[in-house]
Order: C-alpha cells, then sequence, then structure tokens
C-alpha cells in the first residue's frame, strides 16, 4: 500500500483538502447556551449548579458509587493514589507505555513506579507482565504487599485504557486481590468504553477520566474521579476541597489538601458535552469500522477492540511492519497536512523514570516503535 493511498483515503473520511487535525474538540449543542449561564449567575468558580450537576450526570452515565470533578485528570490521579494510601517511598506498578501525567502523579505523592509490559491485545498493563514480576519480586504478607529487594511497599496497580481500549480487568483485579494492592484505572482516555458491561473507571477502587481539549469530550481543562464507596467519595471531595470543615462562616481544615475542584465555567462547557457523548461515541466507532476495513488485508494492522470490550476508539492506531515504514508514513503525511503521531516514547527514556524498576518491556518497544495514531475528531 502506497502512504499517499492513506492520505487520500484520510481526506476522503473527513471530506476536506485542509489540515486534519489528529483530534478536534466539537462544540455542536448547548455549550455556550450553559457558559453565558454560569456568566449570567456570576457562579464561574468552584460553586455552582453546573458543577455539581455534572458529577451527578458522570456518576449515573457511568454507574460509579461516587464522582468528585477536579481541575484535571492529573489532579484527579494524584488524589485517587493519596486515597487509595499511596505514601512516600512507596513503588506503584504501571505501564511504560503511557502518557506522563500517569507517573507524574505517583511523584507527586513521593512515590516511584514499577513499569511492567504491555498486552498486545489492548495495549495496556498485561496482567502475565505483572503477576510474573510480582511471583519473582514481590512477597505479601496481612501488612501489604513488598518489593523483596528494598522493602518498599508496593500500594498501587495503575494500568491505562490505552486509546480507549479497555485493559483485561478481571486478571488485574484478580492480581489486585491476590497481591493486596489497591487498583487505579486511568481511565482519562476512555470515557463511556466498556470491560464487558460495566464502565472503565469503575471496575477498580478508584478510576480518573480526564476532559481534557483533546479527549473525546471536553471541560477546556477537567478530570473526575470515580469510587466505589461513598466514604472514599466523600474523602475525595474533601480532598478537593482544600478539606474545608463545613460551617456558616468559620475556615477549619482539618488536613493537608488540595485547591483541585472543576470550576463551575468548566462543568457547564462538561453538562453540554455530555448531552452529545453517545452520539460522539457512535461515530468515532464508525470512523474506526472504515479505517479497519481499509487496511484489511495490507501490511499495516489496525489495533481493534479488545473481544472483551467495546471501545469508545477515542484515538485511532495501526501499526506499521516496521520502524522505518513508519517514519515514512509520519514524515509523509503529516507533509501533506494529514496529522498522525507516534505513540508516547516509553517512560524509560525520559529523565525523570530513566532509573525506575521494570520488568522486560519487549512488546511496550515494538508498540513504541511502530504505532502511528490517525486523525480520529468526531466528524
Ligand atoms: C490526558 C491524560 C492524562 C491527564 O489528564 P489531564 O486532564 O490532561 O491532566 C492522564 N493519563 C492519560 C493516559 C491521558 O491520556
Amino acid at each position: 500500500m502506497e502512504i499517499d493511498d492513506i492520505t487520500e483515503f484520510v481526506r476522503e473520511v473527513y471530506q476536506t483538502n485542509d489540515f486534519i487535525p489528529l483530534h478536534e474538540p466539537k462544540f455542536v449543542g448547548n455549550e455556550k447556551n450553559y457558559i453565558i449561564e454560569t456568566i449570567d449567575s456570576t457562579y464561574v468558580s468552584s460553586v455552582g449548579k453546573f458543577v455539581d450537576e455534572f458529577e451527578q450526570k458522570i456518576q449515573e452515565y457511568t454507574g460509579s458509587t461516587a464522582a468528585v470533578a477536579t481541575v484535571n485528570g492529573t489532579a484527579g490521579l494524584h488524589v485517587s493514589l493519596k486515597l487509595a494510601g499511596v505514601d512516600e517511598g512507596d513503588l506503584v506498578i504501571t505501564q511504560a507505555l503511557t502518557f506522563v501525567a500517569t507517573c507524574n502523579a505517583i511523584k507527586y505523592v513521593g512515590a516511584d513506579p514499577i513499569f511492567c509490559d504491555v498486552s498486545e491485545a489492548s495495549l495496556g498493563l498485561c496482567p502475565s507482565s505483572v503477576e510474573e514480576f510480582l511471583k519473582q519480586h514481590a512477597d505479601v504478607d496481612a501488612k501489604g504487599c513488598y518489593y523483596r529487594k528494598t522493602g518498599q511497599r508496593i500500594t498501587a496497580l495503575l494500568p491505562v485504557h490505552t486509546f480507549g481500549h479497555p485493559v483485561e480487568l478481571d486478571e488485574l483485579m484478580g492480581l489486585s486481590k491476590d497481591w493486596s494492592i489497591p487498583l487505579i484505572e486511568d481511565a482519562a482516555e476512555s470515557l463511556g468504553s466498556l470491560y464487558k458491561d460495566r464502565h472503565t473507571g469503575t471496575v477498580g477502587d478508584y478510576g480518573v477520566i480526564s476532559f481534557n481539549g483533546n479527549k473525546i469530550i471536553t471541560t477546556g481543562g477537567g478530570g473526575v474521579l470515580l469510587s466505589q464507596t461513598e466514604v472514599s467519595g466523600s474523602h475525595a471531595k474533601h480532598l478537593t476541597t482544600t478539606a474545608k470543615v463545613p460551617h456558616a462562616y468559620e475556615y477549619f481544615h482539618d488536613e493537608l489538601a488540595f485547591n483541585y475542584r472543576m470550576p463551575n465555567i468548566n462543568a457547564a462547557l462538561g453538562c453540554a458535552q455530555l448531552e452529545n457523548l453517545d452520539e460522539f461515541i457512535e461515530k468515532k466507532r464508525k470512523i474506526a469500522g472504515l479505517y479497519n476495513d481499509f487496511f484489511e488485508g495490507t501490511e499495516f494492522e489496525f489495533v481493534q477492540e479488545p473481544t472483551y470490550s467495546r471501545s469508545n476508539y477515542w484515538l485511532n492506531a495501526i501499526l506499521c511492519p516496521d520502524r522505518d515504514s513508519r517514519e515514512t508514513l509520519l514524515k509523509r503525511t503529516n507533509d501533506s497536512g494529514v496529522m498522525t503521531r507516534p505513540a508516547w516514547k516509553l517512560m524509560t527514556s525520559l529523565p525523570m523514570y530513566s532509573k525506575s524498576i521494570r520488568s522486560s518491556l519487549h512488546k511496550s518497544k515494538k508498540i513504541e516503535e511502530t504505532l502511528v495514531n490517525l486523525p480520529s475528531s468526531v466528524i
């Protein structure tokens, strides 16, 4: 297949000869109305009806026990790690193939990542890689799980639903239980994706969704922390709102906490976007279907949703036969105004994480070298 055939196909899908971005937000509903409403009400900041409504709608949509809106997904990850009990000096198992925010949040609580491999089917954390690592390097007792070599506690598993594709949650939850390690889902990219029949972000102890401008729906900047007990839900709200003890006029804060609450004006945008979410997912799945048919029988392998899941297909991706053909594809498509991107560099190649503990990252490396993301905006 010629690269120009791919460019031409993307132009056909998006019906334009102009520049085609990787992913752009769509504002086709009540966005302007709701934002004007917040301005007219003067409640643009951390108090207001939209932020409460947004949380309630996300909670209902995902079937989560609790949902707490945050300023961004990274803040949601930070707080969820705190809630899970991750402390200074601890270790957190995650994947090297992810956006840097996943690992930064681990560092914010003073912990360090352990990188395990990803599975080819999901592009997310591979249960057998994690199990092998734990069996070789960790012990578990009544007080928790320990990394044998240093005695550090391993206090969270943090898989990522890469590009919207759900990881193998049953297997990872099994490990979470057997090894007494809480599981947090980085569902930043996977709003609306289903693992079996459950929403991603609601299967683990905690889950975090992002509403950054490049995600499937946006609040400008924003996130939501999902948790599966009422108690942890209220603690999440407390930790994201400076731990102020409710009182008519006094300021008393009972622990060190954060100013992480999503502003009402951002939530207004989110409420409008949510009204179109199901339609966006349908359209994205249609685009994925077109790519899938187009690449069938070629040397490029289209990344399909794992068999046990229904993906939101946030970002479409293909695997090229090798690194050279990947480079050619990136150069040719970008030169002709069709935006494509490689996968993230593995976290182990960033200076902050170059010395982190890791298992064999064979599959992660292969994906890093050959994956290309294709334009995926809702049409
Ligand atoms: C977007 C993203 C985040 C961070 O979300 P922000 O809202 O941008 O802070 C975290 N993890 C992954 C995998 C992401 O794609």
